[in-house]
């Protein structure tokens, strides 16, 4: 079907996937977008694998109390309901155990191309010792120690490559998302007898991480432990990870053909992260699944306008066609779709008529979600002079995170103090299935990241398909998509504009809450409010302008030329 076909299958390795509301194997963006990757691979019907590890305990559940306190429990979803179990079994060796091996395969199917596995391995086997059989269980391992953090990595590294070779895979591109399957390069290095340049033109590496500190990294003397020598030495694994440290980013560097940032502004900052790599980090753009991320009416809208939008989404360029009323219809059909999914949850009532944001993301502090509430008076005069708005927010905390926990409750403070002004809810549990519900049926999407921490960013892209305008500090893909007052509206200062190369942690957040405010009340409410031709205008752009690229199809075409035809 596509010219671009690789020979090969093309191995996708990651450590969490986002492949359906009912399986609790992902913790944010990553596994989202490695979802949307293998979704993109079956919609262009290219030979691929998916690997992963089976994370039957899942992320969790999030329960909130009535103090806005986080309580995250094991939240294990039915495998054999989704995935089919597979007889094959390898084994390797961590420190002292030899580690037995299975795996699962859950299907991916596109409507009108392929079908494409994901190959998701379990080491919760009788043979194994108790602490080798919790290893595949629960996503990210929370609360576990280094030493347990590691072996996880060398299970979906070394145990990946070898079940995919079990399962009779002719692989001819590794591709790495993010640096935890790393270590799947010793295992290569080792087959290959230490030549590094034949396990560079196996392997394709995507980096997530746009902050120096965030880069996972552990004592060398951690991985000595666990590796098996007999695999390789302690000797060849310091010249691809120095300095002391067993540093996943940097051996995933070394031994890869090509590597990627996930946006134009990524690929900058990755670069000047590992100037010794410049050269060779691409960038190619985060892309959403069009066809998994539109609501169920905008879709009919656009069935009527675009064939066969779902299989070659940039026709999503044509909706400038699309006259004003059906879509205005189609966007408060799904906003009150929106409005009782919020009521049947939470037993909240949001109202039709009120400007609508949403700010759903993982509660980590960069993401700065209480950023609308920086200065609470000034956000009062803003509604009185421009009009009421309500915000719906959703996101976990990573199991054991203060931090995040702490994030939620103060929006729950938030939404206490402003009882009587604003309608503010909190919804629980944020997934998949809420992920469209939110992205679908709030009238701005609403992201203020501290920049440049926000590598892509691919939420504001499903609100894109869904006529939804993204309101954003100018990182991410937002560098890319965003134009003044025509696909959304922008927070902040222009990177590397001499404002924001002088701005200090705390003065970000000055600077940025003021100018989310001054737009607010200047542009976003008095357009929704008094001008709804306009608002419509800008509606249709975020389709046709942002829908029409951001998407998974595009993406995958870019990696098809530019990373696994390399
Ligand atoms: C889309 C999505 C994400 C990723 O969105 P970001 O914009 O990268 O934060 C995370 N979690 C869920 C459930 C999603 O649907």
């Amino acid at each position: 079907m596509t010219t671009l076909q690789p020979d090969g299958t093309i191995a996708y390795f990651s450590m969490e996937y986002g492949l359906e509301n009912g399986m609790n194997t992902y913790n944010g963006g990553l596994g989202i977008l490695a979802g949307d990757v293998v979704r993109g691979f079956a919609d262009l019907d290219v030979d691929a694998v998916g690997l992963t590890l089976l994370n039957d305990r899942g992320l969790g559940h999030q329960y909130i109390d009535e103090y806005g306190t986080q309580h995250i429990e094991p939240a294990p979803w039915p495998v054999e309901e989704f995935c089919e179990p597979l007889d094959a079994t390898v084994e390797m060796t961590i420190g002292d155990e030899t580690v037995t091996i299975g795996a699962w395969r859950y299907d991916v199917e596109s409507e009108h191309g392929g079908t494409v596995p994901v190959i998701m391995l379990d080491t919760d086997r009788e043979e194994n010792p108790h602490w080798i059989r919790e290893l595949t269980r629960r996503v990210y391992a929370p609360g576990k120690d280094d030493r347990f953090k590691l072996a996880v990595y060398l299970v979906l590294g070394i145990g990946g490559v070898r079940m995919l070779d079990e399962l009779g895979y002719d692989v001819s591109t590794y591709h790495m998302n993010e640096g935890h399957a790393s270590f799947l390069t010793l295992e290569l290095l080792s087959r290959n007898d230490l030549d590094a340049d034949a396990v560079r033109e196996q392997c394709v590496f995507t980096t997530h991480t746009p902050v120096a500190a965030a880069h996972d990294e552990y004592p060398i003397e951690l991985l000595n432990e666990l590796l098996d020598d007999e695999l390789i030495s302690m000797y060849t694994v310091r010249q691809y990870s120095p300095r002391g440290k067993i540093h996943t980013t940097r051996l995933a560097l070394n031994l890869s053909r090509y590597v990627n940032g996930v946006a134009k502004r990524h690929q900058e900052v990755s670069r000047e992260m590992f100037p010794e790599h410049a050269e060779k980090i691409d960038a190619i753009t985060n892309g959403a699944h069009v066809p998994t991320w539109v609501g169920d009416e905008m879709a009919e809208v656009f069935d009527e306008h675009m064939r066969n939008w779902r299989r070659f989404p940039t026709k999503l360029q044509h909706a400038t066609l699309i006259d004003d009323q059906p879509l205005w219809e189609a966007h408060q059909a799904q906003k009150r779709d929106l409005i009782d999914y919020v009521e049947d949850r939470q037993g909240v009532e949001l109202d039709e008529d009120v400007l609508t944001l949403g700010f759903a993301r993982r509660a980590v502090p960069y993401k700065r979600a209480p950023l609308l509430f920086e200065d609470v008076d000034r956000l009062r005069e803003v509604i009185a002079r421009s009009g009421d708005v309500q915000v719906v927010y959703a996101g976990k905390a990573f199991p054991g995170d203060p931090r995040g926990r702490e994030i939620i409750e103060q929006i729950y403070g938030y939404a206490d103090e402003l009882e009587d002004e604003i309608t503010i809810t909190y919804l629980e549990n944020y997934d998949m299935e809420m992920g469209l519900a939110l992205t679908s049926g709030v009238d701005v999407w609403l992201n203020n990241p501290r920049r440049p921490r926000e590598a892509s960013g691919t939420s504001g892209m499903k609100a894109a398909f869904n006529g939804v305008p993204q309101f954003s500090t100018i990182d991410g893909w937002w560098v890319e998509g965003h134009i003044e007052g025509e696909t959304g509206w922008s927070i902040g200062p222009e990177p590397h504009s001499p404002r924001e190369e002088r701005m200090t942690d705390a003065k970000e957040t000055l600077v940025d809450s003021t100018a989310l405010y001054d737009t607010l009340e200047n542009d976003v409410l008095p357009t929704y409010y008094d001008d709804r031709e306009k608002w419509v205008d800008i509606m249709r752009n975020a389709i046709a302008f942002n829908g029409s690229r951001y998407h998974a199809r595009r993406m995958m075409e870019e990696y098809l030329a530019d990373a696994y035809d390399a």
